[in-house]
């Protein structure tokens, strides 16, 4: 057993508590790995503010995170003690019937279709104070250890730095891959993004890699323009500041409407704003953003019998297990820059301060 620092969230609405915690062994087909860097995503900050009900608290949160494995389970095979690895938040079991599907990247494996938020045989690892916490989408890195299944683990290059590699295992792999895999944005279109945090700033970085000829970045938080503009927005756009509402502005700014169209927010209105900003032929939106659970979203079907397409995006649309070490070595070679996504580095200890420069929208 492993006594280590962990930021707990004890309840829903409650800010997260720093407390020593014990990390039992792996299990066999686990792997326990030492966390060296986590980034702070809004999916986290949802299930704090109580968006899903399903997930049970006490639990440690944190799901964008790099490591080194320190141990591991019985029969496992893929990675050994001394690796740098990545854990995937949505895995990649390889047996199931999506996994084995091509076209398809969510494992049936995914923590989201588990009714527990516990490893696979229903336990736990991690205890505090004598009572069980829960695990968060396998991975739990908001912990100096972690214990997760195999099948969540993606060994990566040793050369990675593992302070600037941890945003690949959510946000920036989920924005970068909406734009590449799910829109398969073509050269010369013109695009717009829907928010501008973490994952909608990478979607921009997708367009633009992908020869988008005009982005458009639209936020409610003028501050994050610059930054846009930097990683390829061609013209950014305050809803608050519009006379008209947004898809409105940008059909005209446009056309007809954008080719392709991103959600970054998960907000029920930017959704319907952002489908209706797609032109209505081949348009393509592409929902990342997520809603509490229990949401509804009404529309008007109209919007979808002319042609666009209305779809959603889980961490980018990537195979995760094989493609997230290919896009680290893609870091290392320069292909892109997910270090310009980085505002602020705290210590650990400061967790709580991370989630307010969030909440400010810093
Ligand atoms: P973030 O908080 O860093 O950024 C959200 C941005 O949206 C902010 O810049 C904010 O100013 C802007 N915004 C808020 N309301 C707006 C409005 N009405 N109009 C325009 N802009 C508005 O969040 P993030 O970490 O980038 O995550 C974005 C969303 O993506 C969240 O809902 C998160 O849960 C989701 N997410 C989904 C996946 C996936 O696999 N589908 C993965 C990661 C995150
Ligand atoms: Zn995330
Ligand atoms: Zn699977």
């Amino acid at each position: 057993v492993i006594r280590c620092r962990a930021a707990v969230a004890w309840a829903v609405g409650k800010p997260l508590s720093v407390e020593e915690v014990e990390v039992a062994p792996p299990k066999a087909g686990e792997v326990r790995i030492k966390i060296v860097a986590t980034g702070i995503c809004h999916t986290d900050e949802h299930v704090l503010k109580g968006c899903f009900p399903n997930v049970e608290f006490p639990v440690i949160l944190g799901h964008e995170g790099a490591g080194i494995v320190e141990s591991v389970g019985e029969g496992v095979t893929s990675v050994k003690p001394g690796d740098k690895v990545i854990p995937l938040c949505l895995p990649q079991c390889g047996e199931c019937s999506f996994c084995l599907n091509p076209e398809s990247n969510y494992c049936l494996k995914s923590h989201f279709s588990e009714p527990q938020n516990l490893l696979p045989d229903k336990t736990t690892r991690f205890t505090c104070k004598g009572k069980q916490i829960h695990h968060f989408l396998w991975v739990s890195t908001f912990a100096e250890y972690t214990v997760v299944p195999e099948y969540a683990v993606a060994k990566i290059d040793p050369a990675a730095p593992l302070d600037k590699v941890c945003l690949l295992g959510c946000g920036f792999s989920t924005g970068y891959g909406a734009a590449i895999n799910t829109a398969k944005v073509k050269p010369g279109s013109t695009c717009a993004i829907f928010g501008l945090g973490g994952v909608g700033l990478s979607a921009v970085m997708g367009c633009k890699a992908a020869g988008a000829s005009r982005i458009i970045a639209v936020d409610i938080n003028k501050d994050k323009f610059a930054k846009a503009k930097e990683l390829g927005a061609t013209d950014c756009i305050n809803p608050q500041e519009c006379k008209k509402p947004v898809q409105e502005v940008l059909t005209e700014m446009t056309g007809h409407g954008v080719d392709y169209s991103f959600e970054a927010i998960g907000h029920a209105e930017t959704m319907i704003a952002a489908l209706a900003s797609c032109n209505m032929n081949t348009g393509i939106c592409v929902m990342i953003g997520v809603l509490d659970s229990g949401s509804k979203i009404s529309i008007d079907p109209t919007l979808l019998l002319t042609g666009r397409t209305w779809k959603g995006s889980a961490l980018g649309g990537w195979k995760v297990r094989d493609c997230i070490p290919k896009l680290v070595s893609s870091y290392l070679e320069k292909k892109f820059n997910s270090d310009l996504l980085i505002t602020h580095t705290l210590p650990f200890a400061k967790v709580n301060e991370g989630f307010e420069l969030l909440r400010a929208g810093k």
